[in-house]
């Protein structure tokens, strides 16, 4: 039986602007989403785009054409994190990294202009801060996550942010919680991840009951969840951990690979374990 399609919801900017020299803040107005239902920190959704040389542009029917069309022109999406939403006003906040002209949203939201329209499906997202201790770490792409999750935490909680970003002129706009701290791990022209990885890695493990959330580029993935899981038995069930996007890689080639890369990383972990 063919699968229900999921429903798409059509959005207008209603402004956008540079909330740091590599992000740029898109506010939507959608009002269909199911504001009343949104209870986590990583709510996403999947943004609609035509591939480069489609022959149609928003506002499409996916599934209409999907029917017509051939395969190369099938729109991809791109996913997004809601970084807040207003539900009295019915618009969402998303913030894009602004990585250069590679890609189809980075380049969409730097053009983008109040008026214009995109489709997206989701929300997805199942992660809020729990327990007294939260750790969070990641690259840009996860900071409206990480920014979202601070916001959320009780006054009586504590944290800490790792927060890797290109320099020191690159430092985002980020909420204020008496309990956090934010370290900004400047790569300073390092391969993504790999800075940040030797900070979270230096700063240990706290000793204390530890919520984890750690997301961004895969590559850094794949080494702190070896510290975490082989080097330091922090149980997986105190951890949400996973690639936001992949170096090199356009999102649909990252989607396809992700879970053949988890698996490696998986077996890699098992062996690691088991020659300890
Ligand atoms: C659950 C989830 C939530 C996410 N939330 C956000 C968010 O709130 N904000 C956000 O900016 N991203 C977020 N991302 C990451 C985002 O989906 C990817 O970065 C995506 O690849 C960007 O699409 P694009 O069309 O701009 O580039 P693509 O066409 O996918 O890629 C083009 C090229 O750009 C490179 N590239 C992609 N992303 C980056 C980057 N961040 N920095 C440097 N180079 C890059 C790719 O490796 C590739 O070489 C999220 C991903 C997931 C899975």
């Amino acid at each position: 039986m063919p699968r229900p399609a999921r429903p798409v919801h059509s959005a207008t900017v209603t402004g956008s602007s540079r909330i740091s020299r590599d992000m740029v803040r898109v506010t939507l107005a959608c009002d269909s989403l199911p504001y009343a239902d949104l209870e986590h920190t990583d709510h996403y959704v999947k943004l609609l785009f035509p591939p480069e040389g489609a022959s149609y542009s928003w506002p499409f029917d996916p599934a209409q054409v999907r029917e017509e069309l051939p395969r190369e022109e099938w729109p991809v999406t791109r996913t997004y994190t809601l970084r807040s939403w207003d539900a009295g006003a019915q618009t969402v906040d998303i913030d894009f990294v602004s990585h250069g002209d590679s890609g189809l949203a980075g380049p969409w939201a730097d053009a983008a202009r109040p008026g214009d329209g995109i489709g997206f499906m989701g929300p997805g997202g199942a992660w809020h801060p729990e327990g007294e201790h939260v750790v969070f770490a990641g690259d840009e792409a996860a900071a409206p996550a990480i920014f979202a999750g601070i916001e959320a935490l009780p006054q009586d909680v504590t944290a800490e942010a790792w927060v890797e970003v290109s320099d020191a002129d690159a430092h985002l706009p980020a909420p204020s919680h008496p309990g956090t701290t934010i370290h900004w791990v400047e790569r300073d022209g390092a391969t993504h991840g790999t800075e940040l990885v030797r900070a979270v890695v230096a700063a240990g493990v706290p000793s204390g009951e530890t919520r984890w959330f750690i997301h961004g580029v895969a590559e850094m993935i794949r080494d702190l969840r070896r510290h975490l899981f082989v080097d330091s038995g922090v149980p997986k069930s105190d951890v949400s951990i996973s690639g936001y996007w992949r170096l090199g890689m356009v999102e649909d080639e990252w989607q396809a690979s992700k879970r053949e890369f988890t698996e490696e990383i998986e077996t890699d972990e098992a062996q690691a374990a088991a020659n300890r």
